[in-house]
């Protein structure tokens, strides 16, 4: 219960302090730059040597020469994937010929990883006196590795591949916090990461507009799964189990695997928490400025006066679709400036206005994912600031879309109620054991 013990004496550490939203960095920048996204599927075969490694290379060649068979394993030359590395120019780099590359990228299925590396993965790479590749280990990450050996068989041209993993060890981790600032200054300080928090965000989004429903005195709890590795946290596990309390009201949010093995968070009652709209269109994690906690945007009051919110937001954040649907308009109009409507069914329609522009390629009659990117918030029309002005029509009448009813995902099924009772009853008793003794703690303060 590392996490708890220094969430403990955060806890103790509050303070007032005034208000504002966070400006610095974007939390989704780090959860984006995930690996996979940013490598191209196949490296340029380039052979492009970095100098230190054309060194290595060639005392390590040196080396080999003189060096017998068995001494070749403890020979290996472990190397650190750099930027803009790719498989071709590190082992090039060391020498190893075009053709055991090729054969080594056509062994199984593991061998495809090696088209995506990134900085800092790491290489261990054994050549034979002759210059030829004999054995190689991709350390993938801190939990798992792939070993290729060639293989001593028929034509000896083969590489055969073993995979090691490390199963990390799992500990349940519990934080809670009130929120004084903003959410990420109050998830820093429960001691969570921001990925935690986004996650924690995601969880309630269909319930919560963290852009304009947040106030000061909101709190929440969090139960989730650490993973560590050799004592060392290795990454977040799944949040198992949460509470929001949000001006006043308290959801709460219990992660359930059925038995066809999908997961989603539900509802102590049952009620799925995902919903067919998002409370707010727009990426918070980007609202940095022109709210705060105690001084509400002055539109916002008027809501019902000019058929929609507007959310004050640095121009250029992210515009998402609050549900699935069909785009209907991407257009200008010297009042609405540039703005997409998206067509739902039940009747609903969404509208977005004063973009700066619009997602890559958009057009009408385009299907739209609940949370896809549509456009960006911008000033175009008639707007004094940068802004999205978002409206909610059903059956032609506007609704003020943060009190529209959630119509949710499925419930859990009767078939499954006494197995997810059973699954979540230990989860709640937890998150109340811990903040029974987060608020004792606070109290003896
Ligand atoms: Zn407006």
């Amino acid at each position: 219960m590392v996490t708890a013990a220094a969430v403990l004496s955060l806890w103790a550490g509050i303070s007032v302090s005034t208000h504002g939203f966070r400006s610095d960095t974007n939390p989704l920048d780090n959860l984006q730059a995930s690996p996979s996204d940013t490598m191209p599927a196949a490296a340029p075969e380039t052979f492009r040597q970095a100098q230190a490694l054309e060194t290595e290379s060639r005392s390590e060649e040196a080396e080999y020469q003189t060096l017998p068979m068995e001494k070749e394993r403890q020979s290996a030359k472990r190397l650190q994937v750099g930027a803009g590395d790719t498989i071709s120019t590190l082992l090039g780099g060391l020498g190893v010929s075009a053709r055991d590359i090729h054969q080594l990228l056509q062994a199984g299925s593991e061998a495809s990883q090696l088209y995506r590396i990134f900085p800092g993965q790491v290489f261990e790479v054994s050549l034979d006196s002759q210059g030829a590749l004999q054995r190689l280990i991709f350390e993938e990450s801190a939990a798992r590795s792939v070993e290729w050996v060639r293989a001593a068989g028929s034509s000896g041209n083969e590489f055969v591949a073993s995979v090691k993993e490390i199963e990390p060890e799992r500990e349940l981790s519990y934080a809670s916090e009130t929120i004084v600032k903003n959410l990420f200054v109050a998830g820093q300080r429960s001691g969570l990461g921001d990925e935690i928090i986004l996650r924690l965000a995601r969880i309630f989004r269909w319930d919560i507009d963290f852009v304009l429903d947040i106030r000061a005195g909101d709190a929440f709890e969090v139960l989730y799964e650490s993973e560590y590795l050799n004592g060392e946290l290795y990454r977040y596990g799944e949040i198992l189990a949460a509470r929001f309390v949000n001006r006043g009201k308290t959801h709460t949010a219990i992660r359930y695997v059925d038995e066809d093995g999908d997961s989603a968070y539900f509802a102590p009652d049952g009620t799925n928490l995902r919903g067919a709209f998002l409370r707010a269109p727009v990426d918070f994690t980007r609202v940095s400025s022109g709210f705060s906690l105690k001084r509400r945007h002055p539109i916002f009051d008027r809501v019902r006066a000019h058929l929609g919110i507007d959310y004050a937001a640095p121009t250029g954040t992210p515009v998402m679709a609050a549900g699935d649907g069909t785009v209907i308009t991407v257009a200008y109009r010297s009042s609405s400036g540039n703005y997409v409507e998206i067509r739902h069914a039940n009747s609903i329609e969404t509208r977005y206005l004063h973009l700066s522009g619009f997602a890559k390629g958009l057009k009408q009659g385009d299907r739209v994912a609940q949370g896809e990117v549509i456009g960006y918030v911008g000033s175009t029309g008639w707007s004094t600031g940068p802004h999205l002005h978002y409206e909610f029509i059903e059956n032609g009448r506007h609704l003020d879309p943060q009190k529209v009813a959630v119509v949710r995902d499925s419930a859990i099924s009767d078939d499954e109620r006494i197995r997810f009772l059973i699954h979540m009853d230990p989860l709640l008793q937890q998150l109340n054991h811990f903040g029974e003794s987060h608020t004792n703690v606070a109290a003896a303060q």
